[in-house]
């Protein structure tokens, strides 16, 4: 997510519903934890921002170190659910609010997409893929793919992880959660293609890089949202109206949706960007 975004979602935190294995940390701006997912696999938070961290036999995974305070933080506190260092990295995507301070954990096997950066804050990936590229690391595995361009992320990645079967995508969507669509020169469209592509797959939990934790039917139903909202305001468009109109009567007609996270500020907001994509298409 883009820096704007990422101060918004560090004063507003939002809330785990699984048990924190430590309170939260005292820190400046963001509290830290680490929470179980499921199995093995767990998630670290810092403020309203994510990480997936997987404990194997042979070592820990991590999905996105976050930032150098983060990742310091997840180094001196592993101890709370394994023994083993981290041995991989895996970026989601290149955005440093979830990429940076990679190298707190020195030498490891690093994985992003062919399109990321020769180097993501001073790491240089070692693996690059264009497609797909599942790896095993002890008893885990870990199926990583590309979710396509245009949308949130030039270089964004799906994470599944087997036999857990918990889906990790960043800042494309999360549960019950509205997306703000706001990245500069992003398409809702592309995004929902993204999406689309992930819920392709087969999975059980759904984690993100903001919000709760959910299912696969979670993922489905954001697709749902997101589809139903290009088609609503295509409707709109259709039948002449105003983009005030438009944007009021979708939001009237919402019901479930109004307890999703982020409604108040990214609802109409996030529908005024649908409007100028598909009027400029
Ligand atoms: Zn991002």
């Amino acid at each position: 997510m883009l820096p704007p975004i990422k101060l918004i979602s560090l004063v507003v935190l939002t809330f785990t519903t699984f048990t924190p294995i430590q309170a939260l940390s005292a820190g400046l701006t963001a509290p830290r934890e680490i929470s179980h997912v499921t199995g093995d696999v767990y998630r670290m938070r810092e403020g309203g921002h994510y990480s997936l961290v997987t404990v194997t036999q042979n070592g820990v995974v991590l999905v996105d170190p976050l930032n150098t305070r983060a990742a310091t933080w997840l180094k001196g506190n592993l101890s709370q659910i394994t023994d083993k260092p981290i041995t991989h990295i895996i970026f989601s995507h290149s955005h440093l609010d979830h990429a940076s301070g990679g190298r707190v954990f020195g030498k490891t096997d690093t994985f992003a997409h062919q399109k990321a950066p020769q180097t993501i804050d001073g790491v240089k990936p070692s693996v690059r893929f264009s497609q797909d590229h599942t790896f095993k690391v002890g008893n885990k595995q870990f199926e990583l793919s590309y979710l396509g361009s245009g949308g949130h992320g030039e270089d964004s990645i799906s994470v599944i992880v087997r036999p857990e079967n918990v889906g990790f995508v960043v800042d494309i969507a999360a549960p019950k959660r509205i997306p703000s669509l706001s990245e500069p020169g992003q398409s809702a469209i592309a995004q929902l293609n993204q999406m689309k592509h992930f819920t392709s797959k087969d999975f059980k939990y759904f984690a993100a890089g903001h919000g709760r934790v959910g299912t696969r039917a979670d993922a489905i139903e954001w697709v749902k949202y997101l589809e139903g909202s290009i088609e609503a305001v295509r409707a709109g468009l259709k039948q002449g109206k105003s983009d005030r109109s438009i944007i009021s009567d979708i939001m009237q007609s919402d019901t479930d949706y109004k307890t999703w996270q982020r409604y108040g500020p990214w609802r109409a907001s996030s529908l005024r960007v649908i409007l100028n994509e598909l009027r400029n298409n």
